[in-house]
């Protein structure tokens, strides 16, 4: 019921009534015994430790329930005095494998609320817990091996305050690695755990066009590609588009027309969404754009069809680009003057994303996704949690229910 497998022996079961609580005494079998609770290597014994400790393990039904066991220390030629190895739990952990296992899957799968309730524990706690989980799924399997073809971004937390650098890999789709910051020493950090060697295979690196990325990959990526994604480039000309709308809003509002003031702040889902996407109000509320503000009209339609030009891969679309840029160069709204220069400094690195036809699929829907953790990690004061819910989430890292069968590295939803 505790599930406890051949390594371990139970001595005895009492109740604790006090605590209204099951605590099962146990001891490893004498062959899982005095091994180095960090690496796994055989030990002398070196002294009783803290004696006597509890670990918490899942419920039986609404009774909670504890292992009790002996935390003997081992001298290991390594790490000198530690903790000696337990079948039941992960290293330095208060909560038994099950019990950890079980948090991590909820944590991806429910509310937070719910597994702070469900499992009796606090928000805290379930961050120490991911983070052993997925501290121990990177020691098994190693997270750089084989990449060839990474994305390297940013995102913001902490109400965008803060950022963390994110690296995904474009083959597996899974996030491979993030850190707080968003700088050159940050991206190095990354590079150094790679190794020079695995850095000298990466073929493509897809970015957003920030030059200190940039820098970096040049510096340690000698036979890489740098792409950059059109998502970005749509999200550039998106915020030029959002630009034009807020000066034309305040023009509107200082001039005293209030109700094409209040117009132009409900078209903002018209101006920002695929047209084909739009629901019949925003197509109407776009119409009316096209009617009475000819210059947003303008930009949403520079807009649209840059994100045309570069969706479509290959020549046709550098054809579409090439015609853009002579519209955007004489269209007289700064905001796009400037886009059509920026998307001209950066033009080797988006026709390389065109012609080859990366993916952007996967980075922007590991984006949305982080966005969606973000949001859930608010609660998180530890920015390292948040990585470790991002990467058991995104990496691949979560855990099967306690009891289930094991796949080797989850498969991405
Ligand atoms: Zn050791």
């Amino acid at each position: 019921m505790v599930g406890l497998d051949k390594a371990t022996v139970i001595e005895d079961v009492e109740v604790d009534d006090e605590q209204n609580a099951v605590v099962v005494h146990v001891r490893p079998r004498r062959a899982t015994k005095r091994r180095c609770g960090r690496c796994g290597v055989r030990a002398p014994g070196y002294d009783r430790g803290e004696g006597r400790r509890r670990w918490r393990c899942l419920d039986l039904g609404t009774v909670q329930c504890s292992l009790e066991a002996d935390s003997p220390r081992v001298e290991c030629p390594t790490h000198g005095p530690t903790v000696a190895q337990v079948p039941w739990a992960r290293h330095g952990a208060g909560h038994t494998r099950d019990f950890d296992d079980q948090v991590a899957w909820l944590v991806t799968h429910t509310p937070k609320s719910a597994v702070s309730e469900l499992m009796r524990i606090a928000w805290r706690t379930v961050g120490s817990v991911i983070s052993r989980v997925v501290a121990e799924g990177r020691a098994d399997h190693d997270p750089f091996d084989g990449l060839r073809r990474i994305g390297i971004d940013e995102i913001s937390y902490k109400r965008g305050h803060r950022y963390l650098t994110v690296v995904v890999d474009h083959d597996s789709g899974r996030l491979v690695w993030a850190a707080v910051g968003r700088d050159k020493a940050t991206l190095r950090g990354f590079f150094d755990l790679m190794g020079e060697q695995r850095c000298g295979k990466i073929a493509v690196v897809s970015a957003d066009g920030a030059e200190w990325i940039a820098d970096v990959v040049r510096e340690r990526c000698l036979a890489a590609t740098l792409y950059i994604d059109s998502f970005h480039v749509v999200q550039w000309a998106t915020a030029a588009l959002d630009e034009v709308r807020r000066e034309v809003w305040n023009a509107a509002r200082r001039g005293g027309m209030t109700e094409h003031a209040r117009d132009l702040k409900g078209a903002r889902f018209a101006l920002w969404k695929n047209p084909e996407d739009l629901t019949r109000r925003q197509r109407g509320k776009l119409a009316q754009i096209a009617k009475t503000n000819a210059p947003l009209y303008r930009a949403y339609l520079l807009k649209e069809q840059l994100r045309l030009a570069i969706r479509h891969k290959g020549v046709i679309s550098l054809t579409m680009l090439d015609e853009w840029f002579c519209w955007a160069a004489r269209c007289r709204i700064p905001a796009f003057v400037e886009l059509g220069r920026k998307i001209r400094r950066h033009l080797p690195g988006i026709e390389a994303a065109m012609l080859h036809k990366v993916s952007n699929a996967l980075v922007e829907s590991t984006n949305t996704k982080l966005r969606v953790l973000h949001r859930m990690a608010f609660g998180f004061r530890e920015p390292e949690h948040l990585i470790a819910l991002a990467l058991l989430d995104r990496g691949g890292y979560c855990p099967p229910l306690p009891g289930r069968s094991t796949p080797a590295l989850a498969a991405l939803g």
